[in-house]
């Protein structure tokens, strides 16, 4: 049984303030594997003072002072993504194969593009009217992350601190602190000056409430649920931090008849279900053109049926669980809501695979001919839950792709290049996926809307750390 009861602050593991604990629980088995301590507002403190003590001299650093550290953090994080897969696998229950070459590896996917990004940044640039404008670390950061995809959100944040130069206090999941603690060593590892980076365990209503309400930091990135980004977004509002928000989703994902659908369905379906449906950005509302929704289904059935699910420490391209018990009662409702919303079921539907009854499993599950006033055509599900919904002309497909108080990714499937660049001109969403192809690392990620502001990754991550100073050049 793991204990995690220390906190990563002022550069060394310290005992917490607070003794409140709470088990990690392995989804796979519903089973607990260990105890985190939660921490406090006085841990807060302990944190946000020794990043500020950080900041007087860390934001003087030079930038190849800190590409060197950013290589030595790739070094650190590569030598050790065995662990941080296996974290993953066991506390929320990402498969290991894709734990270690997907969720592990944006780890360093990101980390790889940020170095890019910080390369090439003009940290000083003349504007034509001779004033000279300078790009510098915002402060201190609070950093706060969700379970479901952790070593991605954790390096889309602490990264660019990082790479700027700002300091930070990371406060991860509650459910997911094990990978958390393993990138604090991590970090350690490479070599960063005390109080450059902090982590501190906790919830969000006390560690994450007494981040955003911290006077001593100057912006707070938050990954999670619309409900919780508001609440940031209220206690980060008293003293105007900067709040960079990446919420939830109902992504739309338009499917014309011009598309190859043998192609492009199961890979529609699947990417639904990846992650067990755990993704900010899925593709969960398949809008098809009505000429070829007949056809649509029955590829869309075939591909659920052929959609393994299962232990999650076995190697392959099976689902897992979901993360926990919650997640498992919020998706089964959703599917209870469906049917009695009269949505009719392709395949799926209530209770647990057969044969994996011990962990938080559900079955893959679509319904079609799903209308727009329906709660599982609105609602982000979180769970492998797709829903089909007929279009007939492309004028309505942009329309139901639009409605929705998100706005953080969508996806096309057509054969027409000039159809695709209209559709796409016209959809509100931050990131589009075209035939099965979405941006890589580097590219900027976020969303419209309710799935909220600001970008993460590569360049336009680096921006959301940084003030902007202008001065005139020097003259007596
Ligand atoms: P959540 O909002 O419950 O928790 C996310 C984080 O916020 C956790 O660290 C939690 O402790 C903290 N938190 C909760 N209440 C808080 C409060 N009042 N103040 C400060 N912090 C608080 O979300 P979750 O269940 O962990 O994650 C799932 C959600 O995250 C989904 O809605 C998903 O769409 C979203 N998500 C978005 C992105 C994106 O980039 N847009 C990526 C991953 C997940």
């Amino acid at each position: 049984m793991l204990t995690l009861d220390k906190f990563y602050i002022d550069g060394a593991w310290v005992d917490p303030a607070s003794d409140t604990t709470m088990p990690i629980m392995n989804p796979a088995t519903a089973s607990q594997i260990g105890t985190v301590t939660l921490g406090n507002a006085t841990d807060v403190d302990h944190a946000v003072a020794a990043a500020k003590r950080a900041f007087e001299t860390f934001s003087m650093t030079s930038r190849e002072e800190r590409l060197a550290l950013l290589h030595k953090l790739r070094d650190a994080t590569k030598a050790r993504l065995g662990y941080l897969a296996e974290a993953m696998t066991s506390e929320m229950g990402a498969p290991a194969t894709m734990s270690l070459e997907v969720q592990a590896d944006a780890g360093l996917g990101h980390l790889d593009y940020f170095i890019k990004a910080l390369e090439s940044l003009e940290e000083e640039e003349v504007l034509p009217n001779g004033d000279i404008v300078t790009r510098e670390p915002i402060g201190v950061c609070g950093l706060i992350t969700p379970w479901n995809w952790p070593i991605n959100q954790i390096a889309l944040k602490v990264v660019p601190a990082l790479a700027t130069g700002a300091t930070c206090i990371l406060k991860p999941s509650e459910h997911t602190p094990i990978s958390a603690q393993i990138y604090a060593e991590i970090v350690e590892a490479a070599g960063y000056p005390a109080g450059v980076f902090n982590l501190v365990q906790g919830d969000g209503p006390t560690v994450g409430a007494a981040m955003s309400r911290h006077p001593d930091i100057a912006m707070m990135s938050f990954t999670g649920s619309t409900r919780a980004g508001t609440a940031v977004s209220k206690d980060a509002a008293d003293d105007i931090k900067r709040v960079t928000l990446e919420l939830g989703g109902k992504s739309p994902n338009l499917v014309f008849a011009d598309a190859d659908l043998p192609k492009r369905i199961p890979e529609s379906v699947q990417g639904c279900f990846y992650n067990t449906g755990q993704s900010c950005n899925a593709p969960t509302r398949l809008l098809v053109e009505r000429s070829c929704y007949d056809d649509v289904l029955t590829l869309a059935k075939a591909a659920a049926e052929a959609q393994e699910v299962g232990d999650p420490t076995l190697p392959g391209d099976h689902i897992g669980p979901l993360f926990d018990k919650i997640q498992y009662d919020r998706v089964q409702t959703m599917i209870q809501v469906g049917l009695d919303e009269g949505a009719k079921v392709l395949v799926g539907g209530l209770g647990k695979p057969e044969g994996l009854e011990d962990g938080y499993y559900v079955k893959p599950t679509i319904f079609y001919d799903v209308d727009s006033t329906m709660r599982i055509y609105r609602e982000e599900i979180f769970g492998p839950v797709l829903v089909i919904t007929p279009f007939d002309t492309e004028e309505e497909a942009v329309a139901m792709a639009n409605d929705t108080d998100y706005g953080l990714a969508a996806y096309v499937q057509s054969g027409d290049e000039a159809r695709v660049s209209r559709v796409v001109r016209r959809l509100r969403a931050g990131t589009i996926q075209i035939n099965g192809r979405g941006p890589d690392y580097g590219s900027p990620f976020g969303g419209y809307k309710q799935s909220g502001n600001g970008r993460e990754g590569g360049s336009f991550g680096l921006e959301d750390y940084l003030e902007i100073k202008v001065r005139p050049p020097f003259a007596l």
